[in-house]
């Protein structure tokens, strides 16, 4: 990643000067795709192309600054760990939450099996996946899919999100990985829920298809502290988004989420479909698609784009 301290000298809050600055970031994100590759190990995301690259900026006056593939819809993958988190913060609470999943950064790819094994009797944490199949093993006794769907929907204020069954079935026939998690977790006496069942839960919500639009909207909520700009309703606590924000930001982009802190440092999640959810609290939620990955498995665009607009707005929460 290219970085420098130097940053030009303009007014960051003139909004002519903002929508330049996106616009860019949007050209940046992108160029800088072609150097990423799609994931092909849920053979139903292979079919992705390459080259869509989107960038969306919502604000809560209900600004939207919308550039290229936008509405796409794609799975949304592993950024459902935050709704399961969300959920799970809201109807378990804290204290039930954090009693099985541990705050943790791994360090480790997101479906490293090591440290749970070696290191530790509980996941290091809900944004990886045995810690989010941990968090959907709780939630299962309370919840089926239909109540996750109508959390997602109200938490991304999209009323369009669905199940994509391709993926799905994609991700179920291949989730060797997983599952492996699931039972390993189930051995150590740690899984509080039936594994199948967990298992199914956690493969439907990272099924959902998601735009990029979609995501923006998500950051946009976090960003609002959990209260929907729109209706005025609370859909989290301001506490409980408070959380989920030190988590995104410590370990949302799996074993790159210290760099991308340092580079970008705006709490965000990725997932393997190519989306990112970042929010810019009490301003901005920002959500990208780039289905073409980096080595991590994190969006090249993505990235590129967000590093962008961070070191020129000063978005970085330490700026
Ligand atoms: N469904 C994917 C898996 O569990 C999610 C991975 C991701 O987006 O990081 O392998």
């Amino acid at each position: 990643m290219y970085f420098t301290y130097e940053r030009p000298d303009f007014d960051i809050s003139d909004p002519k000067e903002i929508r330049r600055v996106i616009e860019e970031a949007y050209c940046n994100g992108r160029e800088s795709a072609r150097a990423g590759t799609v994931a092909d190990y849920i053979p139903e995301l292979k079919k992705a192309s390459a080259e869509d690259f989107g960038l969306c900026v919502c604000a809560p006056d209900g600004t939207v600054i919308a550039l290229g593939e936008t509405e796409k819809r794609f799975s949304i993958q592993s950024i459902s760990k935050v709704i399961n988190l969300a959920a799970s913060l809201k109807y378990l609470g804290f204290r039930e939450t954090f009693s099985h999943v541990m705050m943790e950064p791994s360090g480790d790819p997101f479906n490293s099996i090591l440290k749970l094994d070696a290191a530790s009797e509980l996941p290091f944490n809900p944004m990886i996946n045995a810690g989010a199949i941990q968090v959907m093993g709780t939630l299962s006794n309370i919840m089926d899919f239909d109540d996750l769907l109508g959390f997602a929907k109200a938490f991304c204020m999209d009323d369009d999100i669905v199940l994509n069954e391709a993926v799905y079935r994609s991700e179920s026939e291949t989730g060797d990985r997983n599952r492996a998690i699931v039972y390993l977790l189930k051995s150590k006496g740690v899984l509080r829920g039936d594994a199948e069942k967990t298992l199914d839960l956690y493969f439907r919500m990272c099924s959902l298809n998601v735009s990029a639009r979609t995501l923006a909207n998500m950051g946009l909520l976090i960003a609002n502290a959990g209260r929907n700009p729109f209706t005025g309703k609370h859909v989290l606590h301001p506490g409980y988004v408070r959380t989920i924000r030190s988590l995104m930001y410590t370990c949302g982009l799996y074993d790159e989420s210290g760099e991308y802190g340092v580079l970008v440092g705006i709490p965000s999640k990725s997932g393997v479909g190519g989306g990112i959810t970042a929010s810019v609290s009490g301003r901005w939620g920002i959500g990208t698609y780039g289905p073409a990955l980096d080595a991590k498995g994190n969006s090249a665009g993505g990235i590129a784009a967000l590093q962008h607009m961070s070191h020129l707005l000063r978005l970085n929460v330490f700026d």
